[in-house]
């Protein structure tokens, strides 16, 4: 999953420039003299062998922990994330009229620019506008579900409330729309741009004209009203989104088949159960359960929705049809997709299309062995939803007979061994690693979390990393990847203006040191969270299964590409590209979670220190394949139904919008296992509320990341997964613009294939022909 920077926050600042200002000393975070592992050895080599050797004991030693943590901190208090207004709860009130202030600022300076010279620095204007408010409602957002500081989160739950609205002012300000309109307009300002500033200013362009800032005012008041509509219908579906019954009762012997423990805590009277509908116990029961009849109710009773809900669903997606036609777009789709590397609905048709006719002989395949198995039990043939999970798993005992817990690989992937991994990795492919670094006091928001200064051996430190990886109680379950602080070049004017002084200019957080022209960067401030069990009771280090390793790998694609995504604007940095290109670089890196050669640089055992066995992870990665067409045909189906009703159909069908007939329209169209009709499952995908239209973005970037590892990275073939000229490829052809070029530019790029340069429905079926085979 992935936390993106809030794109609609793309507005920002810069202060008025005097250039002959006096610079003071910059004081440079992870510089300062002192702030040193005493420890940590001198030479260039010697030190990054100790790091190496560091970052494993750092999360699999608690010894090493609390003496490294536990080091007299350096330096006065510097707040949170060494924000200088951030040392206590009530930081975020100043903080939060800091911002404001600087905010108005630059609107000042855009709304009355006349000169060339002010006109020509707007997109830049804007982009410190943008990223002064990123800065701040990033941050508060961040604190707001990760702090476990109740006084902390309220102070940044109210502060962030207060800046939104204010952002969402700016947003429609047609003032600022029109400035930027006449710079573009005015050919020898644009001329005089670079290609990312032009990039910015068409993106802005666009965001203006997504607010209906250029309506009448009428139309803009009844646009800020569906839109909030929308806001409270999304909320309530999503609040109800839970099956009509909550629990089936059920006995012994119907759950015959079932591992015993897992119905432990669902034991009612003797011999009967209440099995939940939603969760780990159902779907344990629908891979496990016997009979037939109960696997039916159970799975029915999954996708029931409660009453409602299907109105709620309806109603939602009229709304945002109007919208769109508001803003003068024949559908929900055709605007959310005009900035996506599909552009067009039809275009996400072709893919999808393509895509299911590479995974139907897959699906065709599994459905034969699954229907060989079910006539053996005398039953007819035909495979039913509710049979899928369950014959899967007997194919797997069949093939895995003596060991089919894949869970022992843990001993190989201890958490500090898979953080080594990782830096091992990124020195193999980009030159950079990971240093363990101290932290001053009241960096941190919890005491278990640790930071890792990320180091590029001829750039230096380019990025920070908090790791918050461990379980607590009261933390989200979800691995997320936050980016606090996007990467861009801080102007000499804006140096000039404060002094050099970090304090103000980034307040206080870390910035690059010089580069030989004098000029700074503001480095990438990063959150990784997970939550991985650390046993207390025991001396074993934090092991993980091979699905958290590549959960890890997932995540910190995100982390790698905000860290080289280095662009000089903000609003173009590292993830902050489009949705439906911003998982490729994530999905990538679960192939390297899988490769030989990369787990040959880390997975040993925790104890023994023997390296893992390869056909362990060949065995796994088998029974993993197993059943995934049928489970890529649901994503398809889903991203088709994601499409229907995101097009113009919730304002033109015949007799009004009726989404179950679309729901069943496209099942029976596309899908290969027949849905039962007393089902309403729509009524319970979250996914439509949070996607609107983009829900193929995930299957898309899986199809491009399989062809990549496949063409650059060789499918890790004579060392592919770890070679150098391959990574820089991938690096200066991807990673390192963010979204400062257009997504295509960067495929064909990398892939060395000019037909598809320019995108659109022709490239997107050739993506969809690529299929995923994973
Ligand atoms: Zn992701």
């Amino acid at each position: 999953m992935i936390k993106l920077s809030w794109p609609p926050s793309r507005i920002r600042i810069r202060y008025v420039i005097q250039s002959n200002a006096p610079r003071r000393f910059l004081t440079v975070p992870g510089t300062v003299p002192g702030h040193r592992n005493p420890n940590r050895p001198s030479s260039t080599s010697q030190r990054s062998n100790y790091d190496d050797y560091a970052l494993r004991e750092l999360f699999d030693s608690r010894e090493f922990w609390q003496n490294f943590c536990h080091k007299p901190k350096v330096g006065s208090k510097r707040g949170l994330l060494q924000n200088v207004h951030l040392t206590e709860p009530k930081g975020f009130v100043n903080y939060a009229q800091l911002t404001v202030a600087r905010c108005q600022k630059i609107v000042e300076y855009v709304l009355s620019a006349s000169s060339t010279e002010e006109y020509i620095a707007l997109p830049r204007k804007l982009d410190l506008l943008s990223d002064t408010l990123c800065r701040f409602l990033d941050t508060a957002d961040f604190v707001h579900a990760t702090h476990p500081d109740v006084r902390f989160q309220d102070a940044a739950t109210q502060t962030y409330t207060y800046l939104f609205q204010y952002m969402n002012v700016l947003n429609t300000t047609p003032g600022l729309d029109a400035q930027l309109k006449k710079a573009v307009g005015t050919a020898e300002v644009a001329g005089a741009w670079s290609e990312v500033e032009k990039t910015v200013a068409q993106i802005l362009l666009k965001d203006f004209a997504q607010s209906a800032i250029s309506l009448p005012e009428h139309e803009r008041k009844r646009f800020v009203n569906l839109s909030s509509e929308v806001k409270r219908l999304g909320s309530e579906f999503v609040e109800d989104m839970r099956p009509r019954k909550s629990h089936i009762d059920l006995n012994a012997s119907q759950l015959n088949g079932i591992e015993p423990l897992l119905l432990k805590n669902h034991k009612t009277v003797r011999n009967h159960f209440s099995l939940p509908t939603v969760g780990d116990a159902p779907y344990a029961a629908l891979g496990s359960v016997h009979d037939e009849q109960v696997r039916k109710a159970i799975y029915l009773a999954g996708r029931q929705c409660r009453k409602g809900q299907i109105q709620k669903l309806e109603k939602l997606m009229k709304t945002r049809a109007e919208i769109a036609s508001l803003s003068g777009y024949k559908s929900y789709a055709n605007m959310s997709l005009s900035d996506k590397l599909a552009k067009t609905p039809e275009a996400v048709h072709s893919f999808l299309t393509a895509l299911s006719a590479d995974n139907a002989p897959t699906v065709k395949q599994e459905l034969a062995r699954m229907g060989e198995l079910k006539v053996q039990d005398s039953n007819p043939p035909e495979v039913r939803p509710w049979d899928i999970l369950y014959y899967r798993n007997r194919l797997d005992t069949k093939v895995h007979s003596k060991s089919r817990k894949p869970d022992f690989m843990a001993a190989y992937f201890s958490l500090g061994t898979v953080m080594q991994g990782l830096s091992r990795l990124f020195t193999h492919l980009y030159g950079i690693r990971f240093v363990p670094r101290e932290t001053t006091l009241g960096e941190t928001w919890n005491a278990d979390v640790r930071r890792i200064d990320v180091v590029h051996e001829t750039e230096g430190h380019v990025a920070v990393l908090y790791c918050d990886l461990f379980a607590r109680a009261g933390k989200t379950p979800n691995p997320t990847h936050f980016t606090l602080r996007c990467s861009r070049l801080i102007s000499s004017s804006e140096m000039a203006e404060t002094n050099g002084s970090a304090d103000e200019v980034n307040d206080g957080m870390a910035m690059s040191a010089p580069s030989p022209t004098g000029q700074y960067h503001q480095l990438p401030i990063i959150a990784l969270v997970c939550d991985f069990a650390q046993r207390a009771s025991q001396p074993s280090p934090a092991l993980l299964t091979f699905q958290d390793v590549k959960t890890l790998f997932h995540e910190m694609g995100h982390a790698i590409h905000s860290i080289l995504g280095r662009t000089s604007l903000q609003i173009v940095s590292g993830t902050r590209c489009p949705t439906d290109f911003a998982e490729l670089p994530s999905v990538l890196m679960e192939y390297f979670a899988s490769d030989a050669s990369v787990l040959a640089l880390f997975a040993r055992h925790w104890e023994t220190d023997v390296p893992l066995p390869y056909e362990m992870v060949e065995n796994a990665l088998q029974m993993h394949r197993r059943g995934q067409g049928l489970q890529r045909e649901n994503q398809i189906l889903f991203s088709l139904l994601d499409q229907a009703y995101h097009s113009s159909l919730p304002l033109t069908m015949d007799d009004g919008f009726d989404s179950t007939k679309v729901f069943f329209d496209i099942y029976d169209k596309y899908g290969s296992v027949r849905e039962p009709r007393d089902t309403d499952a729509q009524g319970l995908f979250g996914h439509l509320v949070e996607y609107g239209g983009t829900y193929y973005s995930y299957l898309f970037d899986r199809a491009i990341a399989g062809k990549v590892w496949k063409e650059v990275f060789r499918g890790g073939k004579d060392g592919g997964g770890v070679d150098r000229e391959a990574g820089e490829r991938y690096k200066e052809e991807v990673l390192k613009w963010g979204g400062s070029r257009s997504g295509w530019a960067c495929i064909s790029g990398v892939l060395g294939d000019e037909t598809l340069r320019d995108g659109g429905k022709r490239a997107m079926e050739e993506v969809g022909r690529w299929g995923v085979h994973d």
